[in-house]
């Protein structure tokens, strides 16, 4: 897709700092991270929205999603358990999807969001 930000991303005509890729996949640090971890994954199919997928997609959507916990695990922001089994850390997950979504960059992407209480802005 021509003149699409993150298209040209996956294809190194513009900079980036990839955490993960391989042929389905590119994953990248956001450039004004919201969190102490702060990771972009995106196709590197183009789809401009979450709504511009089918049910054809789901494997693509599933191995997006797939990779979040790994990249946190990577990151040390993966969900870790105290010592009475309950979950004591974790990352956010997010998909913003048009306008009303809050979605800025109109190719597909998944946020992996994670630091202490990443939803409240905290650094
Ligand atoms: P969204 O609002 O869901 O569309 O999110 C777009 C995200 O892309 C924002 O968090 C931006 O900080 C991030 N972003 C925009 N341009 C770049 C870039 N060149 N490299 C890395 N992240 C970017
Ligand atoms: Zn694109």
């Amino acid at each position: 897709m021509e003149n699409c930000l993150f298209c040209k991303i996956a294809e190194k005509k513009i900079p980036s700092t990839a955490v993960y890729e391989d042929d389905d996949l590119y994953a990248f640090k956001d450039i004004n991270p919201h969190a102490p971890v702060h990771l972009l994954v995106i196709p590197k199919q183009h789809f401009s929205t979450l709504s511009d997928c089918t049910l054809e997609d789901a494997p693509l959507l599933g191995k997006m999603l797939a990779l979040a916990p790994r990249l946190a695990e990577e990151f040390g922001c993966a969900v870790r358990y105290d010592e009475q089994g309950r979950p004591a850390a974790g990352f956010k997950t997010v998909i913003n999807s048009g306008p009303d979504g809050g979605q800025e960059v109109y190719h597909l992407h998944l946020h992996v969001i994670g630091g202490a209480h990443p939803w409240r802005g905290e650094r």
